[in-house]
């Protein structure tokens, strides 16, 4: 029922922001006692804390696990971004629930999402409604958990969301630059929920429910859990044990001492967590066991339309009077259409949170989604994204699935496309044309990132292979809003086999199909590729061999990065330990601040303040070939704010080759699009 005081809350906040707030707060789950009573509630069974607004979408995981939770017939509350330093009432309203308390940082990890590669704190946050940062600490897991093992010691305390999943092992963290526990060791949580957490969140209310204690939960999927057996294996430290159904690593001590353990560590962690059907994983802490159980298998198409098709309102709560939060804008008139990514970028950590194995959403559960974008009351007739992890691995997967059963690859692309992927994009592009049907739709994007490696691939199959050259086709003509963003992620074709990415003339191949597509319809849209400095592999003279390709590629680099060592990712392993922790090599990584800004300065090289510095560093590498490529004589060169007006200017022009463009953009400020 609602009380009269709801109404008018909705009132205040659709007059405030017309067109924006357009559910009753009874819609959504409650964020405090009274929204809980007006539901008629008196009690809840799980609240959950998160470092997040609370958005009702389904791109947002504290929404996510609480609607499940609520379709399994649990009642759940949120708090979001709760205060940890006042006098905690934030943490007391809703007492002790039945079940247990769920903590999360929230969609990104807390210390990516404040911190800069280089280590400088923020000063915006994109889950924070109006942008704002400081709504939650560093380390919320470890911050909230602890406040709330204080105040009810007998509660069980639930460890989610993007931080405590890529943080579950023994692993390097950037920001302190030295190796940290499990983060199960470091928190006071009962357990961890790692990855999506559909399953596992509904599997443990039931097992609670009926009566097991937390502590007994020690072979839950997809959960991290303590265990008190100093004497459970007598396995020497100085190797890994691989039994049937377990995998021993080496302990957190031995990695302490030697980073070839660390490293030797990582290689089976990332194929147990892109394995089918992967082994427990354990890891001693002192006298304590740290059992990581394997994923549960990827989620059937019943089992993800189910998630989609929650009720969400699809909105932020009234709570925030249609304040702006980035990262809900980013994604508002978006659909994601499947979950994992077989891509395995060696930067990249959506593959240790969702797997490798893609579960797609069907069509009509798309459609159902995009039917209600069209309803809300600001769209004007343009879904920003139809996309994914990846935008296009829709209903892709193994042709022979028992092969895949018993795969440890971690990508099916590199080193080159396994010949058992299907990389049909038929389903996708059916997929497109029936949201591109849908009334009141006047054209779909892709704003996700789209795998040309994947659409470029020659399978052999002359009926894929002619739906693959439509798809790119369809992709140019009818998908892109002016600008379509790849990542190449660097020109070496070594420093690219470090990072799991194709050789750069499939870059050149794709460069020259999207030209001509355009020229073939009368378009001008710009290609804009991603680049990545100071990657692991990547020496000085790369990034000076990438400035002389790109110059001759007439680009001015917009979307550059430098290279952050997030967890849980084999180039963060490389560069804590040093060595590729799947041939046990050497590789050299840029480390100090003084051998990133050699590399990252050649993304610039146009800018006359670097010009001198990049023909002191070329001279001093004896490579004049590329000072000459470069800095040809007699040519002059306009500093980075010329640049930029220029860019201004010529922008408006649309031409691609006159993409003059802006400074450093580190990627992280464009706020992420979807949970991962
Ligand atoms: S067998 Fe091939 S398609 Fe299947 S998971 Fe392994 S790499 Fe991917």
């Amino acid at each position: 029922m609602e009380n009269g005081e709801l109404k008018n809350n909705r009132r205040a906040a659709t007059a405030q922001v017309p067109n924006i707030i357009t559910a009753l707060v009874t819609d959504y789950l409650p964020t405090s006692v009274k929204e809980m009573k007006a539901l008629g509630w008196d009690y809840v069974d799980v609240v959950l804390f998160s470092g997040d607004a609370y958005v009702d979408h389904p791109s947002f995981g504290a929404a996510v696990i609480g609607r499940t939770l609520q379709a399994a017939g649990y009642k759940v509350a949120i708090v979001p971004q709760p205060n940890w330093q006042d006098d905690l009432r934030d943490f007391k309203k809703f007492g002790a629930p039945r079940l247990f308390f769920g903590v999360s940082a929230g969609a990104m990890d807390s210390m990516v999402n404040h911190y800069t590669a280089a280590r400088r704190r923020r000063s915006d946050d994109a889950y924070t409604p109006n942008g704002r940062h400081g709504a939650r600490p560093d380390y919320p897991t470890i911050v909230y958990s602890s406040i709330l093992r204080d105040l009810f010691p007998d509660t069980p305390i639930v460890a989610g969301g993007i931080e405590a999943s890529m943080r579950r092992m023994a692993h390097y963290d950037y920001w302190q630059n030295k190796l940290r526990p499990s983060l199960l060791m470091d928190c006071r949580a009962d357990i961890i929920s790692y990855g999506m957490g559909e399953k596992v969140t509904v599997e443990l209310a039931r097992r609670l429910e009926a009566g097991e204690k937390i502590s007994e939960i020690t072979d839950l999927p997809q959960t991290v859990v303590r265990i008190n057996d100093a004497d459970r294996w007598d396995i020497a430290d100085g190797e890994i044990a691989i039994l049937d159904h377990d995998i021993i690593l080496h302990s957190f001590d031995s990695c302490l001492k030697s980073k070839q353990h660390q490293a030797e560590n990582f290689k089976h962690i990332e194929q147990q967590s892109n394995a089918m059907h992967g082994k427990a994983l354990w890891q001693r802490h002192g006298d304590i066991w740290i059992k990581v159980n394997p994923m549960y298998p990827p989620m059937t198409t019943e089992e993800i339309d189910a998630s989609f098709d929650l009720p969400y309102t699809r909105q932020p709560h009234p709570r925030y009077k249609g304040k702006r939060i980035p990262a809900y804008e980013m994604i508002r008139h978006s659909v994601n259409v499947h979950r994992g990514c077989f891509g395995g970028c060696a930067f990249c950590t959506i593959s240790a949170h969702q797997g490798k194995f893609i579960a797609s959403r069907s069509k009509e559960s798309v459609l159902r989604e995009i039917k209600k974008v069209t309803e809300m009351p600001d769209f004007k007739g343009y879904i920003s994204d139809v996309g994914g992890p990846s935008a296009n691995m829709y209903r892709m997967g193994g042709k022979n699935l028992s092969v895949c059963e018993k795969c440890l690859r971690p990508s099916c692309l590199h080193p080159k496309p396994c010949p058992n992927l299907n990389t049909d994009h038929r389903p996708l592009l059916d997929l497109y044309h029936a949201v591109d049907a849908m009334p009141g739709v006047k054209k779909s994007f892709i704003g996700s990132g789209v795998r040309y490696d994947l659409s470029m691939h020659r399978t052999g199959d002359a009926e894929i292979d002619k739906a693959n050259r439509m798809y790119n086709e369809e992709l140019i003509v009818r998908h892109v809003s002016g600008r379509l963003k790849v990542a190449p992620e660097h020109t070496s074709d070594a420093v690219l086999e470090i990072m799991r990415k194709p050789p750069f003339t499939l870059y050149h191949e794709f460069s020259r199909l999207f030209d001509k597509v355009n020229s073939q319809h009368g378009l001008k849209q710009q290609l804009i590729p991603y680049f990545i400095s100071s990657h692991p592999g990547c020496h000085e003279v790369d990034m000076a061999e990438l400035a002389a390709e790109t110059k001759e590629l007439n680009l001015h680099l917009e979307q550059v990065q430098d290279f952050t060592p997030t967890p849980m990712t084999v180039a963060t392993e490389i560069y804590y330990t040093g060595y590729h922790p799947y041939t046990g090599k050497k590789v050299f990584t840029a480390i100090s601040p003084e051998e990133k800004l050699a590399q990252r300065k050649y993304f610039f090289w146009y800018d006359h303040a670097y010009r001198q510095d990049i023909t002191r560093s070329l001279q001093r590498l004896h490579r004049a070939d590329l000072l000459q490529r470069l800095f040809p004589a007699h040519a002059s060169y306009p500093t980075r704010n010329a640049v930029r007006n220029s860019n201004n200017d010529k922008n408006n022009g649309n031409n691609r080759n006159r993409n003059y463009s802006s400074s450093t953009n580190d990627r992280r400020n464009n706020p992420p699009k979807r949970r991962k």
